[in-house]
């Protein structure tokens, strides 16, 4: 075969598949056309397989015209293979088209619980301050929730928890305190520690300001520094960020077993600014939490040198702070899932 013949066929060929692939409707057409052309069994194969036989004089041009119907075959394929993609996009993008016409969904937003809603406002405050978060079981041993706060078997301190026994070795924790003393094991009694501590407690307690089952958020912030006065500043900014900064702050000596010495802290009444009404019991103030320096005994207990560390704890009730904040008459309420009582707490 000569190249002038070569050429009448190559383009004989070109015009069989322009007339081809006007019938090409769908993919599998498609693929009947691919197979016909470009496939192992098409003239093009053939053309490749056979150009070993042609002269080496010839060989250059016969090898641009087979480059030319490879070409031209393979862009008739690929234009016709984008138009029935683009016809099937097109088609599925019709039929998915959105009626807005029709009435939207109706979704049920829930509501936070305002205890998570304390939890999660006092953790951000804490986080902010560089405070970590940390976690402890709620099935806890005697030694974590007494001994090793410094509330031994026949301390009266006890009274105060009036705690469930699973064993004689075994309760459900009184206080989240246990976590502290988990933090410092964990830290081997070597190194500073700033964490605190949410959870539900436990204790043998029932009416309306009281439930066996209550949250708290205690704190612990050992160092080789920290003092008294760090641990008030931090106690005034948190009441003043969940009380609002016009409230007054006031510390009271107190008694903790675990601290020494150990104040409580109270807030300026915000029902009627100190002047006295049935929420403050008419004293003008209102008590929040209980707080101290670590009592050094709870140190070296845990495995810290008192003579090197030293450091402050406090705890919040969450519950009383919800109450408080969302005016709730039942610690219980936030128990019940009531939904009518959960609603009042939707942000819309
Ligand atoms: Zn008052």
């Amino acid at each position: 075969m000569d190249t002038k013949q070569f050429l009448a066929e190559t383009d004989q060929e070109i015009l069989d598949a322009k007339k081809s692939i006007l019938s090409v409707k769908d993919i599998n057409s498609l693929n009947d056309f691919k197979g016909k052309y470009l496939g192992k069994k098409s003239h093009l194969t053939g053309y490749y397989d056979s150009m070993r036989q042609v002269p080496i004089a010839e060989k250059k041009e016969f090898g641009m015209l087979l480059n030319k119907l490879k070409v031209a075959l393979n862009t008739l394929f690929l234009d016709k293979e984008k138009e029935l993609n683009d016809e099937a996009l097109n088609q599925r993008l019709n039929k998915e088209a959105i009626d807005i016409t029709l009435p939207g969904y109706h979704k049920n937003l829930g509501s936070k619980n305002p205890f998570f809603a304390v939890v999660d406002d006092i953790t951000d405050f804490f986080i902010g301050l560089g405070y970590s978060v940390a976690d402890g079981p709620e099935v806890e041993s005697d030694l974590n929730n007494f001994e090793l706060m410094n509330i031994p078997k026949d301390h009266p301190a006890r009274d105060m928890q009036d705690s469930f026994s699973i064993s004689p070795d075994t309760v459900l924790r009184s206080h989240t305190s246990c976590v502290q003393a988990r933090v410092m094991k964990a830290m081997g009694g070597k190194g500073p520690v700033k964490v605190i501590c949410p959870g539900k407690v436990y204790r043998r307690d029932n009416d309306a300001t009281h439930s066996h089952q209550f949250g708290q958020i205690e704190g612990l912030v050992i160092s080789k520094d920290v003092t008294f006065s760090n641990l008030l500043e931090t106690l005034t900014l948190l009441l003043k960020h969940l009380f609002g900064e016009k409230r007054e702050v006031r510390f009271r000596p107190s008694f903790f077993p675990f601290t020494e010495p150990s104040v409580e802290a109270d807030i300026s009444c915000f029902e009627c600014n100190g002047k006295g009404c049935s929420l403050c019991k008419h004293t003008g103030w209102i008590e929040i939490l209980g707080s101290g320096m670590v009592h050094p005994n709870v140190l070296r207990l845990n495995g810290y040198d008192d003579k090197v560390y030293q450091g402050f704890a406090f705890g919040i009730g969450i519950d009383r702070v919800a109450m408080l904040k969302y005016g709730i008459d039942d610690i219980k309420r936030f128990y019940t899932d009531d939904v009518d009582f959960l609603q009042q707490f939707r942000k819309e």
